[in-house]
């Protein structure tokens, strides 16, 4: 199974309760427009370098296009429609007045040096520049991307449309970003865990994570679980694992990371592989890394009670059958890793706006949101006896069906 059929898969399973017709199917899955670009630049070296890039245009019944950027080995096209598609139910389900879209580009920023980062992004815009904007669609940072190069796509845009900061979210604060929007997935998935362990007569406090990815998202997830008393004893990076059952010290392990750019080698943790840390016996295990990384095989050895997935994609519908089978509750990432995107509106309307929010303001509104929609999910699910995902679908598939009903096929 591809990425864009797993994504598919999972809308059918809320499409069947919501009795929607084939037509309706058709027209709700199928992205709006699909573009490919060569993207050649002079490398260092004096050689040509040539990638290729792809933004998904998935829906924008709700508003613009919205979604990440991905800078990775394994983009294509096929990834880059699911996510978009992902994209377009997660507006959706915490109710943003946007759509879906999502692009990349198939390179591996690690062997890129910041020149030719900067090259790659630069012309990757001039090939899409006519495609995007503040009112068509606004890309963001996501794996492989970060607030420099938000920063370079606004710069470049502005050389063909003028000072349009709008175009494009995830920019540093200095430079037309917003206050917390770096931060502001991990927090997201903070509330999430908050919210949901309420639900089951549990708290943060003394609850046990394992954290697999320890980029923004995981890392960030890291420190506001840990500040609400979490206890992490396992975080995971593309490297190798550390393990410390009496939980990590995280502000140590942020100090560790920031010299040596892995986890592995911190001295307050034992070394472990990633597979290991999928099967540490926690309450909790967070995703937080990339797509498809629970199989049926793997979906069966965990041991952790609750999942929540802050990573796009990262449960295949045969895990996800599996969990469903072992009585695992999976929230899915529609919803958990919503505090980005939300936090991105809030990037758009300030910039739309000339006018500044301060950070707690920020916090404040993402909290509410991100509250909100989980209620939502969660009485939608417990009403119908249906998983959380299930019912997240519902309410976005509904939600983007009556805006295209409304505004006419
Ligand atoms: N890339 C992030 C996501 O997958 C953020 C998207 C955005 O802020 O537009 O949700």
């Amino acid at each position: 199974m591809q990425a864009f059929e797993a994504v598919n898969h999972y809308f059918d399973q809320a499409a069947v309760l919501l009795d929607l017709s084939d037509n309706m199917r058709t027209l709700m899955i199928t992205p709006d427009r699909e573009l490919r670009v060569e993207v050649a630049i002079e490398m260092d070296s004096g050689q040509i370098g040539n990638f290729i890039g792809y933004r998904v245009q998935h829906d924008n019944a709700r508003g613009p296009f919205k979604g990440g950027l991905r800078f990775h080995p394994h983009v294509d096209q096929d990834e880059a429609r699911s996510l978009a598609s992902l994209m377009t139910w997660k507006t959706a389900v915490v109710n943003l007045p946007f759509g879906g879209g999502k692009g990349g580009m198939n390179c591996d920023p690690n062997k890129l040096s910041r020149g030719e980062l900067e090259r790659v992004t630069r012309k990757f815009v001039q090939q899409i520049h006519d495609f995007i904007g503040p009112d068509k669609d606004i890309p963001a940072p996501d794996v492989g991307t970060d607030a420099q190069v938000m920063a370079w796509v606004m710069n470049e845009y502005s050389k063909y449309h003028g000072f349009q900061p709008a175009c494009v979210t995830g920019k540093p604060v200095e430079y037309h970003g917003s206050e917390g929007r770096e931060a502001a997935t991990g927090y997201g998935v903070m509330i999430v865990a908050r919210e949901i362990l309420k639900r089951l007569g549990k708290e943060i406090r003394g609850t046990t994570f394992a954290i697999q990815g320890y980029g923004n998202v995981g890392s960030n997830t890291a420190r506001y679980l840990a500040e609400a008393g979490g206890v992490i004893t396992a975080i995971s990076d593309a490297y190798g694992a550390v393990v410390n059952p009496r939980g990590l010290d995280i502000k140590a392990l942020d100090a560790h990371v920031a010299i040596d750019r892995k986890v592995v080698g911190f001295p307050g943790g034992e070394p472990a592989t990633n597979e290991q840390l999928l099967t540490q016996p926690v309450d909790v295990l967070i995703p937080a890394a990339l797509g498809g990384v629970f199989d049926a095989e793997t979906a069966k050895q965990v041991r952790a009670h609750l999942i929540i997935e802050a990573a796009n994609s990262p449960t295949w519908p045969e895990a996800d059958e599996v969990f469903r089978t072992r009585e695992i509750p999976v929230v899915p990432d529609i919803l958990v890793n919503a505090g980005g995107v939300i936090v991105s509106y809030f990037e758009w309307v300030q910039n739309q706006q000339h006018f500044r929010w301060p950070l707690d303001r920020i916090q404040r509104e993402e909290e509410t949101t991100m509250v909100e929609s989980f209620n939502k999910i969660y009485e939608l699910a417990t009403r119908k006896g249906i998983p959380l995902r299930t019912a997240a679908f519902m309410i976005g598939i509904s939600r983007v069906g009556r805006a295209r009903v409304l505004g006419g096929i």
